[in-house]
């Protein structure tokens, strides 16, 4: 079996879900469970009426549903899912009226209104394939915390193994169940942790999540365009470049397949002929150092120096208390004796904590940078990567430069207006004569 995962633009409309059907119908002899997210932006506008019915704004709440209630009929009707429809709609009106009287918002509440997305869209794509629709809030058990759900793996593989699956099988993603049977979601985004749980418990020979881009890039399209596609990365590389801001999923949410040794492609449901990017616990065999380069604009860059010369300790203690009462994360950080250089990217208590640092240490902030981060296995076994990586950014200024300890990653911050530059040499330097197996 095989687990097939449509996310919100890949069933966005009659257009998208006909593609759907096609890929679907493709792979049949791999007996898909098909896993689809609510239809386009569903769930966006779900949420926008529950917060308008309970701020008393109920006429607005209603006109939301509403017009959900005729873009869900224009794009599906013709599959025969009127009636279907209607009764969710009929439900979810209801509800949105009880919020209104009620004024208040619960996780609770917030998971049953943001079901009614994949709770339709499921139905409508299984009518559209003619498949057998499973009701995700069925199978996938989950604790109580309401709107970030953690799922009970025990249960859940002990309700999908016994699920009688169809030739094709569709299932709504991000929604689930708690014990008790009260509906439960795994948090925005929580249809690929669907995808991989289902991937997981039915011990599927592949996980397939079809989107709307061509897979991982080289490089960030939207810093400099040409990249190449990666063919193959491992899972350690893929949740590396995920953090640094390349949205194509959330590491987290293949976990359980990784774990299992489920190989994760990411597909473009606009161009299936291409043949994306395929996600293993191991990753392929390459001599290639780099496997992309990341991108994170916007960055600030804080330079903190103590103004006692020698602090004999709890320096860093004090610097990282204050970002942590502010609820201000940390990107990347380089320290010496009596200095810390450190990144952000939220700068909304910037004012507050560059206050607060002041009462120990010399402050000064930079804004408009940007983190500029190779990633890749390899990059730990390559003597010389810090003289490398200079000698092609040369003569850019090279504001900050950090290793983790993952080894796997060697990042640099450099000004925002000359990131593309920056990027272009790195992409010429690294990705210029690599391996074809890898890379497209
Ligand atoms: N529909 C949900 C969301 O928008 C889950 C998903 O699309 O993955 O967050
Ligand atoms: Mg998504």
């Amino acid at each position: 079996m095989i687990v097939m995962k449509f996310g919100g633009t890949s069933v966005e409309s009659a257009v998208a879900i006909e593609r759907l059907r096609d890929i679907v119908a493709s792979r049949l002899p791999e007996q898909p469970i098909v896993v689809v997210s609510a239809m386009g932006k569903t769930t966006n506008r779900l949420l926008e009426a529950a917060g308008l019915a309970v701020a008393g704004q109920r006429a607005e709440a209603l006109d939301k549903v509403e017009a959900l209630r005729a873009y869900h009929h224009a794009e599906a009707d013709r599959y025969g899912a009127a009636v279907v429809i209607d009764e969710h709609f009929q439900e979810l009106t209801e509800l949105v009226r009880g919020l209104a009287i009620l004024g208040e918002l619960t996780p609770r509440s917030i998971d049953a209104i943001s079901s009614f997305g994949e709770r339709i869209s499921s139905r409508v794509v299984a009518m559209a394939l003619g498949a057998k629709h499973v009701d995700s809030r069925d199978v996938i058990v989950t604790d109580t915390r309401h709107t970030q759900a953690v799922p009970l793996y025990a249960e859940t593989n002990a309700k999908l193994a016994a699920v009688e699956w169809g030739a094709v099988s569709v299932m709504g993603g991000f929604i689930a169940a708690t014990a008790a049977g009260v509906t439960s979601t795994l948090g925005r985004g929580g249809s690929d942790f669907t995808a991989s749980i289902v991937g997981a418990g039915v011990d599927a020979t592949e996980i397939q999540i079809w989107t709307d881009v061509d897979g991982m890039l080289t490089c960030d399209p939207t810093v400099l365009p040409g990249g190449r596609r990666v063919k193959a990365i491992s899972f350690a590389e893929a949740a590396e470049l995920a953090y640094f801001g390349a949205k194509v999923l959330h590491p987290s949410t293949v976990v359980p397949a990784i774990e299992k040794n489920i190989a994760v492609l990411i597909l473009n449901s606009r161009r299936p002929e291409v043949a994306g990017t395929r996600i293993t616990a191991e990753g392929p065999k390459s001599k290639d150092v780099a496997k992309s380069i990341a991108c994170k604009k916007s960055i600030t860059l804080v330079n903190i120096q103590s103004t006692r010369m020698l602090m004999a300790h709890g320096f860093l203690r004090r610097i990282f208390e204050i970002f942590d009462r502010y609820e201000t994360p940390v990107d990347m950080i380089a320290t010496s004796e009596v200095s810390v250089s450190l990144t952000i990217d939220n700068t909304a208590r910037m004012e507050t904590i560059e206050r607060e640092l002041r009462e120990f240490a010399d402050v000064d902030v930079e804004h408009d940078k940007a983190i500029v981060c190779l990633v890749g296995d390899n990059l730990r076994w390559q003597p010389g990567v810090a003289h490398r990586l200079f000698r092609a950014l040369d003569p850019i200024n090279v504001r900050m430069i950090s290793q983790g300890a993952s080894l796997r990653n060697i990042s640099v911050v450099v000004a925002q207006s000359e990131l593309r530059e920056a990027v272009e040499r790195l992409h010429r330097e690294y990705f210029t004569d690599v391996d074809p197996e890898v890379f497209e």
